[in-house]
């Protein structure tokens, strides 16, 4: 099926894990894919697979993430959907230990950044008079104080501004939700168990479900929540935990 025929699409972090599977999969669903990565050598080769853009930013600097829009509505001509994914585990540890300088520049990776993607794209989308704005959120976002202290501070704070972008944007016909995932195998979550087999079972056994969660299971998600299934689908925060948070 085509669930995104015509749509163009910006994704964030889009090199890798979950972003790179939601570019793969809107790709297959008929969307215009730009992607964006601070990581250039990795987003250009994803790019070229899968015939799409691809714009190099680091979302943590306001005027890159103007750029990137900028680069996308100048590709296709408009905006379709924002997907603020980019992300990383950044400081951890205890917050006596924590620097001011290091708890500023995780959460300006995590939270000051979905401020920029929805501004930026919020401008353009006001202008066509629609479109929808997804972000990630964790399920450390949705608890708090689960996993690094600046990790979850920020993502929920993302799940705050997306119920308050939401609403400011209603009025241009623009939605704005969030997914808050628990783990997924991802580079980010072999990076913390050591390799992608203790990736895998570590998701495996923080899984009320007793099965691990993939990048595209996520990406199903922001499918759906893309989508014109969600028509009606705004200010929400989609947990996807196995239930989690929950037991
Ligand atoms: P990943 O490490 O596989 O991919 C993250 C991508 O973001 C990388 O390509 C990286 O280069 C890019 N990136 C990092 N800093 C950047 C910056 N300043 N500017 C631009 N790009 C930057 O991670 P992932 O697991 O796919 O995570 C994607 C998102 O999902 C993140 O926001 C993360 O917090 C969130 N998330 C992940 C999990 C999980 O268990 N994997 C759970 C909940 C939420």
């Amino acid at each position: 099926s085509e669930r995104l025929k015509g749509k163009v699409v910006l994704i964030t972090g889009a090199a890798s894990g979950i972003g790179a599977e939601t570019a793969r999969l809107f790709a297959a669903e008929g969307a215009a894919v730009v992607l964006s990565d601070i990581n250039a050598a990795a987003g250009e080769r994803l790019a070229a697979e899968l015939g799409a853009g691809f714009v190099a930013a680091d979302v943590s600097v306001e005027t890159q993430v103007e750029a990137a829009v900028a680069h996308a509505v100048c590709l296709h001509g408009r905006l379709d959907c924002m997907v603020n994914n980019a992300g990383m585990i950044g400081v951890v540890g205890s917050i006596l230990e924590t620097s001011a300088d290091d708890w500023h520049r995780t959460h300006s990776v995590l939270l000051d950044s979905v401020f920029y993607g929805i501004k930026q794209a919020g401008r353009q989308m006001r202008e066509q008079r629609g479109g929808v704005i997804l972000s990630l959120s964790s399920l450390a976002g949705v608890v708090g104080g689960v996993g690094p202290q600046v990790y979850s501070v920020a993502k929920a704070g993302v799940i705050a501004l997306t119920r308050g972008a939401a609403s400011e944007l209603a009025q241009y016909g623009i939605r704005v939700n969030a997914v808050a995932p628990g783990l997924v195998v991802t580079p980010l979550v072999e990076q913390v168990y050591g390799d992608r087999d203790g990736a895998v079972e570590g998701a495996r056994r923080g899984s009320p479900l007793g099965s691990p969660a993939f990048p595209i299971e996520i990406a199903e998600t922001l499918l759906y929540l893309a989508s014109d299934e969600a028509r009606h689908v705004n200010a929400h925060t989609l947990v996807i935990d196995s239930g989690v948070s929950a037991a």
